[in-house]
């Protein structure tokens, strides 16, 4: 067979063009906001930081004093220096107090922000999460959204540290320029002068670093990944005996990861240590002497010279510092964009603005016209009309893809059709608030979530609010008490994420799970699907009766289980081609008749009436 060589690849974005249009300055704001609630918390931080500074730095001019006007002036008395000597320390070890106690109240204060903003941040994020599509999805690893959920912690260097260093070093500019000034306004300039290329080195040296970092999170977040893929997958890894494979790929990505983070730290090393502490030096050495000299032409006391290079560092740490909290910023833009790429995308089902609650449920089911799309041109449902009576049990069977969980997709409004309407009780679902809608609707999915917790705990899950009774009432409904007699616990006994359970167990406490909310409308998306045949028999024969009264809609590939229901929906690829009873079906010959065929060639069914078809018996 001949090769083709492969089509050149367009460089993968290291972030969405969308997010990062948006500009840095607004990004910035879009967290910074978090910090207005906290406005009081963090006036006290930028309060505190205010007066600790000249408080240090008023005990750096006492002791300049100290030792020009008292240790070094031998034209006073023995005793007056002696006594100034103890006056000077002790207020000293005074303003060492308030500086240390403000510093105290300024960290308690600050943590007491960052807690606040980070479970803000969380809540928002995980809130955001839930909104979104299950198609959302269906098209991410789940290692992203753990991986970017660790990284939203990070946004505090944004909001809190950054923004209120910012402040501070400002602030500590004037105060700094102000006191280098009253003694040499020479040396001011000097500094401003030399912060000019400092800035420009860290801007180069930075923007390299944002990129490298994006590239970094996103290896980090493949590796989280790819921990998370074979973690979920572990009997399919086992079962085929390839943990090796597994971790030869586990590896190969700890590889990628950890090479970028090699790059890194040779950049950094490379700028930190090299570029910019030549440069520091050598500015350094060059503010050197010029103290030196003034100092030596008697411009400058030896009390002044002793200060001054404290002095200067008091201009010159926080005017590098802001340049570094500056670019930091950029650096923090990061995790911040990529947090964005996951809280602007819109959730695409919302409730309308005039969106009302659900009146009670009775239980009538619409589809008139409906068309759906999943991919536009590709229709999944193609002009499908159905209409259930209150209390109807009706079945979807027909071949894989043919559109059966679409129906029930659109009737819980994880969709919204392309075309057509979806009623309960003649209401288009589409104009009432959705929570209120599926609230009164019980559905039991192919295989049953169980979140950690109780067993009461994960029935109640379908209604919070239910008392003991009701509960218990779920648990008969499932003939969930065998199961709970032999817990050590009864129904208090906690599950963990259900790994003990059998698959017909859990599958019954998914049936309970929708009976604690007595739904008019119950959603069976192949309930017994991943049952082993006996087990199957066993929790239908549950969920015939805990059917009675309600208008059941149910997905089954196995049309020996729904030969019962009042109303057959054959479905072939996005449209229903036959409906009706059982009986009717296999008259008319069609493709029900051909899959029953097919099926009682290939299967032998055990009865209903098997008086071992109960899971308890397999095990
Ligand atoms: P069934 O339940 O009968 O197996 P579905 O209703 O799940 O079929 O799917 C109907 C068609 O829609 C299939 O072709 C399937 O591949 C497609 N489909 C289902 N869900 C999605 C989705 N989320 N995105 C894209 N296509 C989908």
């Amino acid at each position: 067979m001949e090769m083709q060589a492969p089509a050149a690849q367009a460089p993968e974005q290291l972030i969405d063009p969308r997010i990062r249009a948006q500009g840095s300055w607004k990004i910035f704001w879009r967290f910074f906001r978090y910090l207005l609630p906290l406005w009081d918390k963090a006036i006290l931080v930028i309060l505190m930081t205010f007066i600790g500074t000249p408080l240090s730095q008023i005990s750096v001019f006492i002791g300049r004093f100290l030792v020009d006007e008292v240790i070094l002036a031998t034209n006073k008395t023995g005793g007056w220096r002696m006594t100034m000597f103890f006056i000077i320390v002790g207020v000293q070890v005074l303003l060492w107090l308030i500086n240390r106690t403000m510093y105290f109240v300024r960290q308690v204060m600050s943590l007491a922000i960052d807690v606040r903003i980070t479970a803000r941040l969380w809540k928002t994020f995980y809130k955001h999460l839930h909104t979104l599509s299950v198609d959302f999805f269906r098209t991410r690893p789940i290692g992203e959204h753990m991986y970017r959920t660790g990284e939203v912690g990070g946004l505090l260097n944004i909001i809190h540290y950054d923004g209120v260093a910012l402040v501070d070093m400002v602030y500590r500019i004037i105060w700094g320029a102000v006191l280098v000034s009253v003694v040499d306004w020479r040396i001011t300039a000097l500094v401003l002068l030399n912060i000019v290329p400092y800035t420009i080195l860290n801007h180069w040296a930075y923007t390299y670093f944002q990129r490298v970092d994006f590239d970094q999170r996103r290896r980090n977040q493949r590796l989280t990944a790819s921990l998370r893929e074979s973690v979920a997958g572990i009997k399919t890894v086992k079962a085929y005996g390839k943990t090796s494979l597994q971790l030869l790929k586990y590896t190969h990505r700890v590889v990628i990861s950890q090479r970028i983070q090699i790059k890194r730290f040779f950049l950094s090393i490379l700028m930190h240590y090299y570029v910019i502490w030549f440069y520091n030096w050598s500015t350094d050495k060059a503010k050197w002497l010029y103290i030196a000299w003034q100092t030596m032409n008697g411009n400058l006391s030896i009390g002044e010279f002793s200060v001054m290079f404290w002095l200067v560092g008091q201009l010159e740490y926080p005017m590098e510092a802001m340049v570094r909290h500056f670019q930091n910023i950029r650096l923090h833009m990061v995790p911040a964009m990529r947090v964005l790429e996951t809280l602007d995308v819109e959730p695409e089902i919302v409730d309308p603005p005039a969106a009302r609650a659900m009146p009670p449920i009775e239980g009538r089911v619409e589809l008139r016209n409906v068309t759906h799309e999943y991919v536009p041109g590709q229709r999944a449902l193609d002009d499908v009309n159905i209409a259930l009576e209150p209390g109807t049990f009706a079945a979807f069977v027909g071949p894989s893809g043919s559109g059966k969980s679409t129906v029930t997709n659109l009737l819980m409004r994880l969709y919204e059709q392309k075309e057509g309407e979806v009623l309960v009780d003649g209401i288009d679902i589409r104009t009432v608030k959705i929570r209120s809608l599926l609230d009164q609707i019980g559905v039991v999915l192919p295989e049953t979530v169980m979140f950690g917790g109780t067993l009461a705990d994960n029935i109640a899950y379908g209604d919070l609010k239910a008392d003991e009774e009701t509960l218990m009432r779920a648990v008969d409904g499932a003939e969930l008490h065998s199961f709970v007699a032999r817990l050590p616990n009864g129904i208090t006994t906690d599950l963990g994420e259900g790994a003990k359970l059998s698959g017909g167990e859990k599958q019954r406490v998914g049936l309970a799970r929708a009976l604690i909310r007595d739904p008019r409308i119950m959603i069976l998306d192949g309930p017994t699907a991943s049952l082993d045949s006996r087990t199957e028999i066993a929790v239908l024969r549950t969920l015939k009766k805990a059917m009675q009264g309600r208008t059941t809609l149910m997905i089954s590939h196995r049309l020996v289980l729904v030969q019962d229901a009042e109303v057959i929906f054959v479905m072939d690829r996005g449209r229903i081609v036959e409906q009706g009873k059982h009986d009717a079906l296999l008259a008319l010959g069609g493709l029900y008749a051909s899959m029953w065929r097919e099926q009682m060639a290939t299967t032998h069914e055990p009865s209903e009436d098997d008086p071992k078809g109960d899971e308890e018996a397999t095990r």
